[in-house]
């Protein structure tokens, strides 16, 4: 299935396997998992008269967030995994929602929910970011401002403890929108942010990660804490059946190896404007300064008032080809398309077609939310225009 160096990437073969049957709308048949908060999440995008009242004469504010797709099934994780990951999700969005109740901007909701993501270690990102083939830790982020179109990115660092505020200051302090490495951290210190040792990064969790990957390049036995033994880690592409189901086995030896995390945030404020921002350690065991779709405009994150607000979580590779996030705002531009239609056809069908793995969150000027994904699971939430807060997991 690789051509070049083992990436970590989830599921790929399985999804094959499985192929148009993920097409189904994750949001509709998620929407009946169990919901965070008081709120019960009505039928579609019907309004409860109740709600739609406390914000009559506003502006709709709405925001959604994601903690990177990849194989999450029910089963695989523990209920207090579950329950982790659900209570971190919900305080990112909610964190983000009261930004914007208070008419704060897009732009710092979006930052409020991820640098919470970022310091927690159970998404990639920040604190719990994936380790490179050499063992450190190298962090992408982006940001954009769809009322300006301005955008800030940074690319390969490894001592900023929140890599979204420093895409943030490359937008707003300097005239560029993308900075990569020693630079990128010369500039996070005369911007004041907070550097922290590499060590900072390291968990237990992401270190095991990839010494198995490392042990699956090598053709080695892959053990999970010196002793869980794997099945076979790649299957013949010829046998998608057989792939699925040693993908499934896999998962289970090993359910923290195919959970990616990359985190991401999409707002619409008061004001009417959106805002996108993705934040990531990119993929286990990537090398020569891989970069993936995460700091790269147009791929990983992208917004404009014209059209929606984009962040994408997957194999990144794909996602810079395809220019997702863009062409997702560019669809509905372009053929007037629906958010959710411009959302499902890039995710759903060319990415699936090119056996791209991931998803995205998007949302439009009329606070419309889009969550498609093509993997197992995406961990992902939103608050949406009448103030329901709904966190989910898995497909269905
Ligand atoms: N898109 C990220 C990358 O390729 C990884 C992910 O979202 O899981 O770097």
């Amino acid at each position: 299935m690789h051509s070049g160096p083992t990436l970590v990437r989830s599921g790929l073969a399985a999804a094959f396997a499985l192929g148009l049957a993920l097409a189904a709308t994750p949001r509709d048949a998620a929407a009946q998992e169990a919901h965070a908060g008081s709120h019960q999440h009505g039928a579609g995008h019907q309004h409860d008269p109740s709600h739609h009242a406390q914000h009559h004469g506003d502006n709709p504010i709405v925001i959604a967030i994601h903690g990177g797709a990849g194989t999450i099934r029910r089963g695989v994780m523990t209920p207090e995994m579950e329950q982790a990951y659900r209570a971190k999700l919900e305080e990112a969005l909610r964190a983000g929602y009261a930004v914007l109740q208070q008419g704060g901007t897009s732009l710092d909701a979006v930052v409020a929910a991820i640098t919470i993501l970022e310091d927690s270690p159970l998404f990639n990102a920040g604190k719990g970011a994936v380790f490179t083939n050499a063992g450190t830790n190298e962090l992408d982020s982006s940001i954009m401002d769809g009322a300006t179109l301005r955008a800030g990115a940074v690319a390969g660092v490894k001592t900023v403890k929140n890599p979204i505020l420093l895409a943030r200051a490359v937008m707003e302090k300097s005239p560029h929108v993308m900075m990569a490495g020693t630079g990128a951290e010369a500039f996070a210190a005369e911007q004041g942010l907070e550097i922290v040792d590499p060590s900072y990064f390291f968990t237990e969790s992401r270190w095991q990660a990839l010494q198995r990957a490392k042990a699956q390049e090598a053709g080695r036995p892959v053990l999970r804490d010196e002793e869980a033994e794997a099945p076979e880690a790649d299957a013949p592409e010829a046998d998608a059946a057989g792939a699925a189901l040693e993908s499934a086995a896999h998962d289970v030896a090993f359910p923290d190896d195919y959970k990616f995390g990359t985190v991401g945030a999409v707002a619409l404020d008061r004001h009417g404007n959106l805002a996108a921002g993705t934040s990531t350690g990119g993929m286990t065991n990537k090398r020569w300064g891989r970069i993936g779709d995460s700091p790269v405009i147009g791929a990983g994150t992208y917004a404009s008032n014209e059209s929606c607000a984009v962040s994408a979580t997957g194999h990144g590779e794909f996602f810079i080809r395809n220019v997702v996030a863009y062409d997702i705002c560019a669809r509905m531009r372009y053929l007037g398309l629906s958010l959710q239609e411009a959302a499902d056809q890039v995710v759903m069908q060319r990415l699936v077609e090119q056996g791209g793995e991931g998803g995205v969150i998007a949302i439009d000027r009329q606070g419309n939310i889009a969550m498609p994904f093509n993997s197992e699971g995406m961990y992902r939430g939103y608050v949406d225009r009448d103030g329901n807060v709904v966190v989910e997991i898995y497909k269905d």
